[in-house]
């Protein structure tokens, strides 16, 4: 173990130092060819098209994303969605009743959801008033068992990256590991961060095939990291975490990029569609810019609003419980049919 490995190992878990992994029969004899004979794992010898266990190291899709996001495939690790692979993080890194995570509200509720179900104490630290994170506050406020920040960048409900020089001092100031939610980079102008990885040994960085490529039902996460926690992660990993059909659908999704990218071009053309039609809607008094596939808006009442838009028949995202958003409602980009439907609507109520 070279010093930087030595440094993460020191931040694992205690009982994640030492753990062994559960060796699967299909980890032992990886090289399926046609005509052998498998009868080491109690599976049915009846073809249903999944009565063999799925690939535990889903090598054709890592395959694929590492030649898409180029990165080895020994720096990826996926799961039953990003939920499952931030859990593996907490799981991996953190003492339940121990250790803490520093968390920027307004963010994704997961982090908090997973912290609580993990018994992890949360530092929370608010975004700034344009939504970017206080470094120096930050980095004062972690302590010796802040083992995760989370980062999520573009950010979910705000919709902005952050300044990719705040995000830099952070990954170097803090003592952890820097996890940056990357699952609405695919809409953004800002470069991953998949490609500083090896600079940066304390940085994980997640990403999704649920938005822009259009896969939230298969639950498909990604998570790129060093060599090393990467293998840390699939020690702990449930064998069989990733579902052959989810497999199949993953890869043949991967290999039509060229229609994921013209989705997404489209979905960037209606934002800025939107963006432009929401300037006339009087009640409206904030459009926030977006970095994402949604646009956060600042309304009179976002109650009233949001129930009158349930009315209409139309389900938009009430955020105003949470810190800095106050009668905020947040809008998916939708089709240009759906999108002129919600601004009619939105322009028939007074
Ligand atoms: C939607 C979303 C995800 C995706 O989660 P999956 O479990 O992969 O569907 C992750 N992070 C953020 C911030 C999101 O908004």
């Amino acid at each position: 173990m070279n010093k930087r490995e030595l440094n993460i190992f020191n931040l694992l878990r205690e009982n994640i130092k030492t753990i062994k992994a559960y060796s699967s029969a299909r980890d032992e004899y990886k090289d399926a060819s046609a005509d052998m004979v498998f009868i080491d794992a109690n599976e049915s010898p009846f073809q249903t098209n999944v009565n063999r266990y799925p690939d535990p190291q889903q090598s054709s899709v890592k395959q694929q994303l590492s030649e898409l996001k180029n990165i080895p495939p020994s720096q990826i690790l996926l799961g039953n969605g990003s939920d499952e692979v931030l859990d593996l993080i907490f799981r991996a890194f953190c003492e339940p009743n121990v250790d803490n995570i520093v968390t920027l509200p307004p963010t994704y509720g997961m982090y908090k959801v997973l912290a609580d179900l993990n018994a992890i104490n949360i530092i929370s630290v608010e975004l700034d008033s344009d939504f970017e994170p206080k470094v120096s506050e930050i980095l004062t406020t972690q302590n010796d068992n802040s083992k995760l920040l989370f980062l999520c960048s573009p950010n979910n409900p705000t919709a902005n990256s952050f300044n990719s020089d705040k995000i830099e001092d952070l990954i170097s100031g803090f003592e952890g590991i820097v996890v940056i939610d990357e699952a609405y980079i695919d809409f953004s102008n800002q470069e991953s961060w998949v490609s500083r990885l090896n600079k940066f040994p304390n940085l994980i960085v997640t990403q999704t095939l649920s938005k822009a490529y259009g896969l939230a039902g298969i639950r498909l996460g990604i998570c790129y990291a060093s060599e090393f926690i990467i293998s840390v992660l699939n020690k702990i990993k449930p064998p069989y975490n990733v579902n052959q059909l989810t497999q199949q659908k993953a890869l043949e999704r991967l290999l039509k990029i060229d229609e994921v990218n013209a989705e997404v071009s489209n979905i960037l053309e209606q934002r800025k569609w939107l963006q432009q039609a929401l300037e006339t809607v009087p009640f409206i008094k904030t459009i926030y810019p977006s970095d994402a596939n949604f646009i956060l808006v600042k309304v009179d009442a976002a109650n009233k609003r949001y129930s009158e838009l349930i009315e209409k028949g139309i389900v938009v995202r009430n955020r105003t419980t949470q810190p800095l958003c106050e009668n905020c409602l947040r809008f998916t980009v939708g089709t240009e049919k759906e999108n002129k439907t919600l601004i009619e609507a939105l322009n028939q109520l007074s």
